[in-house]
């Protein structure tokens, strides 16, 4: 690692987010910093048609604000019976203030009748790393699963208690923070942007 950056800049909020980043990026001796520690507030569009576009869309733009190797990250649900709804628009499905309670009833009542491998779904991730030279890379990892009859388990966030997943029998709501973290869409997109990166700064 020659450190030609002298920071790394994920394009997040969310401590948990920069938390887990930190610990996949552990043997990095850059520091990675959030947008609040870079003391950025960008407002920025996210209107790409993937989550991949979504991505490369908020990295290049803090990249272009600051200058700095900006990484960026979006992710969602996406269900195949209903041509991969919520998908991109995971967060804003029905509206952004509307409880999960009520988002994840209504993705059960829309498949109320597939059966069997008709209720595939999957949580996605895209993370995207935007170089000052405009140079883009870009990850994807996936936690498959199928839409459960009904919510279960109070860990996580979002859609986690509709998101069944045969290998561990178990939703991602039931499984605790740390299991999920290592098998997670995040998890797997970020380990392997941390592969690419490495032999890149
Ligand atoms: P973000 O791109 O990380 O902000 O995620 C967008 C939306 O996707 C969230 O608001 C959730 O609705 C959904 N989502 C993403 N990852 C997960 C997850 O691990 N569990 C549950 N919902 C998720």
């Amino acid at each position: 690692m020659s450190n030609i950056y002298d920071k790394i800049i994920f394009a997040t909020t969310n401590e948990g987010k920069m938390n887990e980043i930190r610990m996949i990026m552990k043997d990095c001796n850059i520091p990675i910093i959030s947008l609040k520690d870079a003391g950025i507030r960008a407002d920025i569009v996210e209107d790409g048609a993937t989550f991949e576009e979504n991505a490369i869309i908020k990295a290049k733009a803090v990249m272009e604000l600051t200058g700095c190797l900006t990484l960026a990250d979006d992710s969602g649900l996406e269900v195949d019976y209903i041509n991969k709804e919520p998908g991109v628009y995971s967060a804003r499905y029905m509206g952004e203030d509307t409880p999960y309670s009520v988002k994840n009833q209504s993705i059960i009542d829309r498949l109320k009748d597939a059966k069997g491998e008709q209720r595939s779904a999957r949580f996605v991730c895209a993370i995207a790393a935007c170089f000052p030279d405009g140079k883009i890379l870009t990850t994807y990892g996936t936690i498959e699963g199928e839409i459960g009859y009904e919510e279960r388990g109070e860990n996580g966030f979002g859609y986690d208690p509709i998101l069944y997943v045969p290998k561990y029998q178990q939703t991602t709501g039931e499984m605790a923070a740390e299991f999920k973290n290592e098998i997670s869409h995040r998890g797997i997109a970020l380990r392997k942007m941390w592969e690419k990166l490495k032999s890149e700064i």
